[in-house]
């Protein structure tokens, strides 16, 4: 990876227009290991400094993991993008002394985002760029909530819905219980100079999207805008069917060859754990497989949304159709927080998750006679 980023401030770059409401907040390098976010953004800061562009919104360029992305290691003691839930916020940012470089890092950040929102009347939107460990095109991953899914209407790229579910604290679904815009851009492989490229596109596109810039303005530019790949011309949306996640201390092997997106048939042989072989659970398609060190989600498989399911959940939630949820046998209400519902698997084993999907919730598992379904919109 060429352009090594030696020097490097939390705020990279930001253009503040008093008359604008929409706000763009993008992040790189939340995991130090993917350069890829910042030289993109590098590369059209460097075209909006040149060509003296005025934007029709605010601009904020921000910086994660700074001391990670200085060592080229994906975090110094614990992955930055998995520490934004509440109770680890209110104790990292009311604690007299940092336990970890992360803990440091997600106080900083934390103060800058919300310093942005404070500043601000929105609508805001949040993207968050990485780059994967296996070679891949570029995708999109959102938490399913309508307003996302209105803005990312506006790409062409593989779109993965949930993901979050999975996920311990990643900054995206924190930013998305305030009911902004956010979503995850994964440009490609972590070395791949593509990925550069990759992330340089999708930031121009998000400006046309979010209309603090005219296409036409772009065009002039000699910039790059081509379009991505889709994997399906009538549907781009995916869910996470299964996860495989590594235990601690597992000698973990993926098998080599993988990228993603790959087709795959369900009992086919996808990894080693311990030397013995780990089979897909289902078929459907590969999705991040683990090809470094770091981290400890073995791999993800994903399988195609429907038309008709993306439309019936998308008038369920216009209709406010979740209050029905609410008067169920073994479904109450959180007295703390008006979009949760506290659920028993046991008295309420007639709904499934899908279901609370379909309107628009998605599942933490408190403990196991107990789930808690947030609402996403
Ligand atoms: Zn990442």
């Amino acid at each position: 990876m060429p352009n090594a980023i030696l020097e490097l401030n939390r705020i990279i770059y930001q253009q503040i227009n008093p008359e604008a409401t929409t706000t763009l907040i993008f992040i790189g390098g939340i995991h130090g290991n993917e350069p890829a976010g910042i030289l993109g953004l590098h590369r059209v800061i460097e075209t909006i400094r040149n060509r003296d562009l005025t934007l029709h919104g605010n601009f904020y360029a921000l910086a994660g993991n700074l001391n990670a992305i200085q060592k080229n290691i994906r975090y110094e003691s614990t992955d930055l993008n998995r520490l934004w839930t509440h109770e680890n916020i209110q104790k990292i940012t009311t604690q007299a002394t940092f336990n970890s470089q992360e803990e440091k890092e997600l106080a900083e950040l934390h103060q800058c985002i919300n310093d942005i929102l404070n500043t601000h009347s929105g609508p805001f939107i949040f993207i968050d760029l990485h780059t994967t460990s296996a070679d891949t095109i570029p995708f999109v991953t959102i938490s399913d909530s309508l307003k996302n899914r209105d803005f990312v209407s506006n790409f062409q790229l593989p779109i993965i819905l949930g993901i979050e579910e999975y996920l311990e604290g990643p900054l995206l679904t924190y930013i998305n219980e305030f009911g902004h815009v956010a979503l995850g851009f994964e440009a490609g492989q972590h070395e791949e100079m593509q990925a550069i490229e990759n992330c340089e596109t999708f930031i121009w596109q998000t400006l046309v999207a979010a209309k603090v810039i005219s296409k036409k303005t772009i065009e002039q530019l000699d910039v790059r805008l081509e379009t991505f790949q889709t994997l399906d011309s009538n549907s781009n949306f995916y869910q996470i069917s299964h996860r495989y996640q590594l235990e601690k201390e597992e000698n973990f092997i993926m098998k080599p060859g993988f990228v993603n997106f790959d087709t795959i048939q369900k009992s086919e042989v996808l990894a080693t754990s311990n030397s013995e072989a780990v089979k897909a659970s289902v078929g459907g398609k590969i999705f991040m497989p683990l090809y470094q060190k770091q981290g400890d989600d073995g791999f993800f498989i994903i399988t195609k949304i429907s038309m008709f399911w993306l439309k019936l959940s998308s008038s369920i939630r216009k209709l406010r159709l979740h209050h029905v949820l609410r008067i169920l046998p073994g479904v109450r209400k959180d007295k703390l927080n008006s979009n949760a519902l506290f659920v028993n698997p046991k008295i309420a084993a007639f709904l499934t998750t899908k279901i609370f999907h379909l309107f628009g919730y998605r599942k933490k598992v408190l403990k196991a006679n107990q789930w808690y379904f947030i609402k996403r919109d």
